[in-house]
């Protein structure tokens, strides 16, 4: 049989009408069996449902945001299909469903499997969406529920893969579909022993592609984005990028380490162990070759800019007069651990410990109050972690300009700060 190709499209794809139809266009001379087509949510909708567990949670009205959601979808799918559609009651039933879901208890100690289980509707959502307008164009394929596939344990919104029971379901499960039928399938979602859903961390969706990919063994993936390959920086914010026409594993997965969002960080291990390519194309110009990710390509120097935001710097003092020591940065780590916190960066003076973690609801509080007795603790909010791999002075210099820095630190190979606007 031949290997299993996968395709991912990630929300900006299946963003409108207009999206859906070029999806579809992509689709029309590579589809084939033994693809599976990995699909997350629509547009913003994931925030968009975010938004909805936030109103609830502070116990606000959450309909009348969950019917501009629905007005979204129902609204592509009024330019994708004729009125009497099976679309239409199969979407009103998807709301249905997740406004009940919306209703159930939540509060802080539920959140993050209440979480799970209402965010899941996006993909659902997108997934029966483009299954049905493929099929509605004579291009057959088959919709499957990815929880039924990827297996996890259950720590809710980041949920670890179990990857021999994945492997298992993926073959018996997908295999005999994809003999005859391409395959329509969820990113980001998956369900635990106990068939509850579980999601695999924010953006995950590139995940499931190499998790599929890893358990079918097959001989290639593709991320289908709105810029042309992986670029040396973000162009929506740099000048002047530079795209790679190859890059080995290691360097881009360094670069998604750092933060650079073109994929998912845990996209490229699966995929490296297996030597399996990850080729990241532009559905805006499908013909154009993108960047190819694989183990032999040839390293480069190009100074690569990687910028995070919504990063808060927090100081932990030691309270007695004593020195940093390997406790210390234990303790710490132990909470952060627990929180599932993870440090972006770390710096250690005489009587402080340094991090700078992501901004996370209800995190930042939690970490405090578990250290309060044994540290003096500060911290800054609303940050930005800027990462430069091979640097050279002049990036730096221009990267330096109109910021101030708050935490600084480089190396040979990597400089990064911790840096904010200057007041004007
Ligand atoms: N829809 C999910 C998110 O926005 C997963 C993904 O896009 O990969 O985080
Ligand atoms: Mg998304």
């Amino acid at each position: 049989m031949a290997k299993t190709v996968i395709y991912k499209f990630g929300g900006a794809s299946v963003k409108d009408a207009t999206a859906v139809r070029n999806l579809a266009d992509i689709l029309r001379n590579r589809l084939r069996k033994n693809l599976i087509i990995v699909i997350s949510a629509m547009g913003k909708t994931t925030n968009a449902i975010e938004g909805l567990i936030s109103a609830k949670l502070e116990q606000k009205d959450f309909y009348q945001n969950s019917t501009i959601l629905k007005s979204y979808h129902l609204g592509i799918c009024q330019e994708l299909f004729p009125e009497n559609h099976s679309i239409f009651p199969k979407v009103e039933n998807l709301f249905i469903q997740l406004n009940h879901d919306l209703e159930l208890p939540l509060s802080q100690s539920n959140y993050d499997e209440f979480y799970d289980r209402v965010i899941c509707y996006g993909e659902l959502l997108a997934t029966h969406i483009v299954m049905e307008f493929l099929c509605s164009i004579d291009l057959l394929v088959v919709w499957k529920d990815a929880r039924e596939l990827i297996q996890t344990d259950s720590a809710f919104r980041f949920a670890k893969v179990n990857w021999e029971l994945t492997k298992k379901k993926c073959q018996n499960q997908l295999l005999p579909i994809l003999e005859q039928f391409p395959v329509v399938t969820q990113g980001f979602i998956g369900s635990d022993s106990k068939g509850r859903t579980t999601t695999l961390g924010r953006e995950g969706s590139d995940f499931t592609a190499a998790i599929l990919a890893s358990s079918l063994n097959a001989s290639s993936v593709t991320i289908w984005k709105d810029v042309p390959g992986i670029l040396n920086a973000d162009p929506k914010r740099f000048p002047d990028t530079y795209l790679f026409d190859e890059l080995e594993y290691r360097q881009a997965a360094e670069m998604t380490y750092y933060g650079a969002s073109v994929i998912h960080p845990k996209t490229i291990k699966p995929l490296a162990n297996l030597n399996i390519p990850l080729f990241v194309k532009s559905f805006l110009n499908p013909e154009a070759a993108g960047t190819k990710i694989f183990g032999e390509a040839k390293s480069h120097q190009i100074p690569t800019i990687i910028l995070k935001e919504n990063q808060v710097l927090v100081s932990f003092k030691v309270k007695d007069f004593t020195f940093i020591e390997e406790h210390h940065i234990h303790q710490v780590y132990d909470q952060l651990q627990q929180l599932k916190l993870r440090v972006n960066m770390l710096q250690t003076s005489a009587i402080t410990i340094s991090i700078v973690i992501d901004a996370q609801l209800f995190k930042l509080e939690q970490l405090l109050k578990r250290l309060k007795d044994q540290f003096e603790i500060r911290y800054n909010e609303g940050l930005e972690l800027l990462t430069i791999l091979h640097p050279n002075e002049k990036v730096i210099e221009k990267q330096l300009e109109g910021f101030e820095s708050l935490l600084e630190q480089s190396t040979r190979t990597t400089f990064q700060i911790v840096r904010r606007a200057k007041q004007a």
